[in-house]
């Protein structure tokens, strides 16, 4: 194996790895494996860094994670140096702290921007990965690492008549660099997951109208963000090891107090007091109060209503606020945060249309038509989410050993052994792979786990004379088994949620995420890892 011997050198054509993707794990796998001396390039179809916050520029569009907690804890310089302006930080922050994380680290040189990776081809007589962009070059590496994102693969939905629209369309997942002037429009919002629930206010307070299309209302705690105070941010640094240590004992990597093991053993008094209190703090630490909320309906009935009757004291119209109130159990779609969310429905110029029932009939070149009314607008904006998960790498044509295909061997959902290696996909890596626990959890040190995991096994290959590494088919099927069985036992399974693929027509209900919590995978990846990668062939 060359890997220490190969310069970094762009006109090559052989590298040591390829990484596909510049957002928070591509830029770190990067640096990990130059690290290790690995002669790597990154491929990067936008025209920087930061990946989901280089795209999502969408007004309101911000982190909804504790940004002291949503940051790379893998430097110590680093975590110390960078001040957050603000509990849950713009989108505009989070791009300018990763742009500082490529100067810091110089990773500039060996990112490839404008670049799609439209194939990647296996060779397994020489142990090479052949990567093909949009432009139709080649470049072949012994690793290829898919640091493609979870939700980057943007949902344009199907709707008849969607390219005929003559006012202004926008995706959230893809809006432009230069800001939208609402001002005198009339606005129609598709879409009421977390990016809806975060523009929706914002747009309304610039347009003359906003017109909400909801096809099924979700629960939205408030942010209350505000900007960090000095003496708190000072703190947090002082104890930052020890903190970031709890936050990976957490279920989802987030450090959020339980209130107790459930819902049902304190007093209907002591319960919505809990809640009360989580209300008040804002966040997304209402998920935490008690470890019932996956496994008793009725314990987690507790939290829906106290949400549903928030919003009842909230909304001034009951008709609007029985439309808001979710029908489906709490968490069983993502919580979202929002800033005046509910609020924004006592505006006289935000008109909310359930769709739950009848769809969207067209769109016309004038509007939105629902249920045979037409509703003219200037502009359409699309929240309408992603092909969560799997979706950014379908769209790559993925082919293993024999020629196999990824897409074929995913036609009825995804199989990889801990979301990081797939059987018949040789020394191609996955970060926050389907099956490892990516967006149950902060995926900042999701990444970072699989980052190091991944950065570790290419060092033990190399010390060990190793230069190909395989998930074995009965080590995935396992894992498969144990992922979907999880899946099925939690009341994620009682909704239709991106989760389980049901936003996008045609994707087989399969859960996506590993639903076991952050720190028994973390405990699986290091036995396996231990045990000299069991369940990995390596030769
Ligand atoms: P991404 O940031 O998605 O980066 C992947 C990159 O790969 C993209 O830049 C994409 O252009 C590139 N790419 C994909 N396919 C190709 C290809 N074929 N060729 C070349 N390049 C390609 N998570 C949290 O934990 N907390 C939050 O508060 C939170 N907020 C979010 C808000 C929004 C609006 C969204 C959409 C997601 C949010 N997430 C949040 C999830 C977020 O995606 C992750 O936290 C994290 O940023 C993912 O980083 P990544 O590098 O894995 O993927
Ligand atoms: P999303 O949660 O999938 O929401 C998409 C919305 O569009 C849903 O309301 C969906 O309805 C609706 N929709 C989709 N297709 C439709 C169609 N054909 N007709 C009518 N309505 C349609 O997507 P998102 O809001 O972009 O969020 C995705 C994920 O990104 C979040 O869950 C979260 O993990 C992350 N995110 C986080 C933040 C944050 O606060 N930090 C912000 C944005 C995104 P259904 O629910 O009925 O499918």
């Amino acid at each position: 194996m060359s890997m220490a011997a190969v310069e970094p050198d762009h006109a090559s054509a052989r590298l040591d790895a390829i990484i596909v993707g510049a957002g928070i794990a591509g830029m770190y796998q990067l640096y990990r494996l130059r690290q290790l001396g690995l002669s790597v390039r990154v491929f990067e179809t936008g025209t920087s860094v930061g990946g989901t916050w280089y795209w999502n520029r969408y007004p309101g569009a911000r982190v909804d994670t504790e940004t002291m907690f949503y940051s790379y804890q893998f430097s110590e310089a680093l975590q110390q140096e960078w001040d957050w302006p603000e509990r849950y930080p713009a989108q505009a922050d989070l791009a300018a702290y990763a742009r500082h994380v490529a100067d810091r680290f110089e990773l500039w040189p060996d990112i490839q921007f404008e670049t799609r990776v439209d194939a990647a081809r296996w060779d397994d007589a020489a142990g090479l990965w052949t990567v093909e962009t949009d432009d139709g070059t080649q470049v072949t590496a012994r690793f290829c690492i898919m640091a493609t994102g979870c939700l980057s693969a943007v949902n344009y939905p199907e709707i008849d008549g969607l390219e005929d629209f003559a006012g202004e369309t926008y995706h959230t997942a893809h809006w432009p660099a230069d800001s939208v002037d609402f001002a005198g429009k009339r606005v129609a919002v598709i879409g009421t997951g977390s990016s809806g629930v975060q523009s929706i206010p914002v747009i309304a307070e610039a347009a003359a109208h906003v017109t909400v299309y909801q096809r099924t209302a979700n629960y939205v705690m408030p942010a209350h963000n505000r900007p960090m105070a000095a003496d708190e941010v000072a703190e947090i640094k002082v104890n930052y090891p020890a903190l970031r240590a709890k936050a990976k004992q957490s279920f989802s990597g987030n450090y959020f107090p339980v209130a107790g093991p459930s819902a049902l053993a304190v007093s209907e008094e002591e319960r919505n007091r809990e809640y009360e209190k989580r209300w008040a703090m804002g966040g997304l630490a209402i998920m935490a109060t008690y470890a019932d909320f996956q496994t008793s309906e009725a314990a987690n009935e507790t939290a829906s209503d106290f949400i549903r009757n928030k919003i009842r004291t909230i909304v001034k119209d009951p008709d609007v606020a029985e439309l808001l109130a979710p029908k489906q159990l709490f968490l069983c779609k993502r919580l979202c945060v929002g800033t005046n969310y509910y609020e924004t429905y006592n505006r006289d110029n935000v008109t909310l249309v359930d769709i739950s029932e009848t769809g969207i009939d067209r769109i016309t070149p004038e509007g939105v038509c629902v249920a045979g009314h037409t509703e003219p607008v200037d502009v359409l904006v699309l929240a309408t989410g992603f092909d969560a998960v799997t979706g950014a790498l379908k769209r790559i044509d993925i082919r293993g050993v024999d020629g196999l295909a990824l897409r074929e061997k995913w036609a009825d959902g995804p199989r990889t052994y801990l979301g990081l290696g797939i059987a018949g996909f040789p020394n191609l890596f996955t970060i926050t792979g389907p099956g490892s626990p990516s967006v149950l959890t902060n995926m900042i040190p999701s990444i970072e786990q699989h980052v190091e995991w991944i950065a570790d096994c290419v060092r033990h290959m190399r010390d060990a004379g190793l230069d190909r590494i395989e998930a074995e088919r009965d080590a995935e099927t396992d894992w498969v088994t144990h992922v979907n069985d999880i899946g099925d036992e939690t009341l994620r399974a009682t909704c239709q949620s991106w989760y389980f693929g049901s936003n996008i027509p045609g994707k087989p209900r399969v859960i996506l995420p590993y639903a076991g919590g952050f720190p028994a995978y973390t405990e699986k990846c290091d036995e396996v890892a231990a045990a000299g990668y069991r369940g990995f062939a390596l030769r």
